[in-house]
């Protein structure tokens, strides 16, 4: 796992050739989401799932990048453990 913040105001126009931020992350992780990725989060089921734009706070790459998240916890503004993978925004 790995600990990130979300990044506001960064929506974005999704990439071509992807309906969603969420689709996005599901072809280049290689799987479906299907949950919340922040550990000690129960939400399920894709409808409930944004994909999120996050940075990593202990790493100083400035890239951003996509996980999984619930509204909830895409929402939130302090610091939080999701599990990988992340998908760079740039993939
Ligand atoms: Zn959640």
């Amino acid at each position: 796992m790995i600990k990130v913040k979300n990044l506001k105001g960064t929506a974005g126009r999704v990439p071509n050739g992807y309906d969603s931020w969420l689709e996005y992350w599901e072809a280049k992780a290689g799987q479906r989401a299907t949950k919340c990725m922040r550990v000690g989060c129960s939400v399920t089921g894709r409808a409930n799932l944004v994909g999120a734009h996050v940075k990593k706070v202990d790493i100083y790459d400035n890239k951003w990048y996509i996980v999984p998240l619930c509204q909830a916890d895409n929402m939130r503004t302090d610091e939080f453990f999701v599990y990988e993978p992340l998908v760079p925004v740039n993939a």
